[in-house]
């Protein structure tokens, strides 16, 4: 509608090569909505730099000198990672009245036409509008790590499609109750299944990164995973707890065994070499609660502290 304020919100690390370009494609798209009456001349597109160590700053100063682009950005004292950057977005546009907010990284990976069709479903009274990717452009390790992640947050009872991405609009209303989501933990893809609020999916091409690469190494991904199934399933506990019972189980059988084989001195029965792959077999499963048991006290220890997600150094607004 053409007095909607939107809100279109890039995490940015690292991305002095990208920006120029992605600013000059997405502000044509904002121009194109504007014009259309889709939306209102009050958009804007809202940066947040996530702690950058090369010139992104500098880069986002000048798009916000120049009066061409509707720029308003924050910078982070640090690097707080993508999703405190993302949160960090959302929570300022807010603020500054948006009535929806899209948000897309920084490399454009996300076809930036789709902005369009997303405006058009919240137009027709969706809350949020899921970004989903039609295939993926990452090597075959990254691909099938990607896969079996969706296939074991989906097990474990969580509600998120797969290839979900980080490129979504979501309502004012949206907003508001995000706002009240104060965990420090957060997997911001998880959240919007989770609210029940009209919901409708469009499916993208992804593209290749046109400058720079990926700022995301194999251990950040890890560690966000783990951090998206310890967030919303307590599933892997229950595992844990019928892996004990299971292991316990199997240990009973065993020891009957040896008795039964030195009281009939019956040697066909389990032998020694038999008890030390069973008993490495299950210290390493021991060993492999106590880590999953551990995912949840760390997380369960950072959210008590509840220290900030995010420090803001600097605001263009
Ligand atoms: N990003 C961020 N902080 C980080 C890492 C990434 O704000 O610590 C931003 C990055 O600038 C980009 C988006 O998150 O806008 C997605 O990152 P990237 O394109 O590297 O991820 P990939 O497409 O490889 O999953
Ligand atoms: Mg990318």
């Amino acid at each position: 509608m053409q007095d909607t304020k939107l809100a279109i919100v890039i995490p940015c690390f690292n991305e002095a090569q990208m920006l120029p370009v992605s600013l000059q494609k997405l502000w044509n798209i904002l121009h194109k909505l504007i014009d259309e009456k889709y939306i209102g001349p009050e958009s804007f597109v809202f940066l947040v730099d996530d702690g950058s160590l090369d010139n992104t700053w500098d880069i986002i100063k000048k798009a916000y000198e120049n009066s061409e682009f509707k720029v308003k950005a924050i910078r982070f004292s640090r690097n707080f990672g993508n999703q405190s950057a993302i949160i960090a977005g959302l929570e300022n546009a807010y603020n500054l009245e948006a009535d929806a907010a899209i948000t897309i990284d920084a490399d454009l990976q996300q076809d930036e036409n789709k902005i369009v069709e997303f405006v058009k479903a919240y137009d027709e009274g969706y809350d949020i509008v899921c970004g989903i990717r039609k295939n993926r452009t990452d090597g075959l390790f990254k691909k099938t790590c990607a896969n079996l992640f969706y296939k074991v947050i989906n097990f474990l009872g969580v509600n998120i499609k797969p290839n979900h991405s980080e490129f979504r609009l979501v309502s004012r209303r949206t907003l508001e109750i995000l706002s009240q989501y104060k965990e420090t933990n957060l997997f911001i893809r998880g959240l919007f299944y989770d609210l029940g609020l009209k919901t409708k999916d469009v499916y993208f091409e992804v593209k290749e990164r046109e400058f720079g690469k990926s700022k995301f190494s194999f251990f950040s991904l890890l560690a966000l995973a783990a951090r998206g199934i310890v967030s919303f399933s307590v599933r892997p506990l229950r595992i844990v707890f019928f892996l004990g019972f299971g292991i316990s189980f199997v240990s009973v059988l065993l020891a009957i065994a040896c008795i039964v084989r030195l009281i009939f001195h019956l040697n066909y029965l389990p032998g020694l070499e038999l008890f030390e792959t069973w008993e490495t077999f299950a210290t390493g499963m021991e060993i492999l609660c106590i880590g999953i048991i551990g995912e949840y006290i760390g997380q369960i220890l950072t959210e008590v502290k509840a220290r900030p997600r995010y420090i803001t150094d600097e605001e263009l607004k």
